[in-house]
């Protein structure tokens, strides 16, 4: 029987620090449904990050043969040097078994995925302020100082971009923020044209 409902593709954006990683780890250990798109980049590995675990590490040349081939959802360059990407085929196969995929891309990216996938969620993780937002990234000490204020500046024009969001979580308190996940994955998955197959089954196939 084909699958009466394909998974949802959630695009969760946000400033660096503002604990993005922490809240879908923590809906994804409730969720086995819920899988992370691991994302290409040219950017050199921090310091305990794993090659296809956090990132799928390429060298320009091995990210250009990529673009050649479409295999990127989107693809862009972040902070003027490095490339980030979204692999496709992931996407899409986990989509098809019914999985949740979550991408976890800047808010340019995000609305490359609008375009491409116009069903995609959009949710965008917002600090309670931008002070404690920047006491996060210093805190964090993976960040040279001039990397915190690019990365602040950053914050405050991808905080600008907000309304082209369909929701938006606070990340206060991390259990709160994945209660709040858990509503906007519960929410969209009742909406009626998300469940066509459902609607034909239940009406023989006649709809108004
Ligand atoms: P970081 O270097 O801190 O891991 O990530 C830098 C930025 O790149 C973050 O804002 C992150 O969301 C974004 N990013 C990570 N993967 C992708 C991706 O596949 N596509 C796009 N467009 N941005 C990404």
């Amino acid at each position: 029987m084909a699958r009466l409902r394909k998974g949802l593709l959630l695009v969760v954006s946000g400033p660096a620090g503002v604990g993005k990683g922490t809240v879908n780890a923590a809906l994804m250990a409730k969720h086995p449904e819920i899988k992370m798109s691991v994302s290409a980049t040219t950017r050199a590995p921090r310091p305990g990050e794993i090659d296809g675990v956090h990132y799928f590490f390429k060298t320009k040349e091995e990210f250009d043969r990529m673009i050649g081939e479409n295999a990127f959802l989107e693809y862009m360059q972040v902070f003027g040097m490095n490339y980030y990407g979204t692999p496709k085929s992931f996407v899409e196969s986990e989509r098809e078994k019914g999985n949740h995929v979550i991408l976890e891309i800047d808010v340019q990216g995000a609305m490359k995925v609008r375009e491409a996938c116009p069903d995609a969620v959009l949710v965008f993780i917002a600090p309670p302020s931008l002070k404690i937002l920047k006491e996060r990234l210093v805190g964090r000490g993976t960040e040279t100082q001039e990397s915190i204020d690019v990365r602040t500046a950053t914050a405050l024009e991808e905080l600008k971009m907000l309304p082209k969001y369909d929701y938006m979580v606070i990340n206060d308190v991390v259990e709160e923020a994945v209660g709040e996940m858990e509503a906007i994955l519960t929410s969209e998955l009742l909406r009626t044209e998300r469940n066509t197959n459902l609607i034909m089954k239940l009406t023989g196939g006649e709809t108004v």
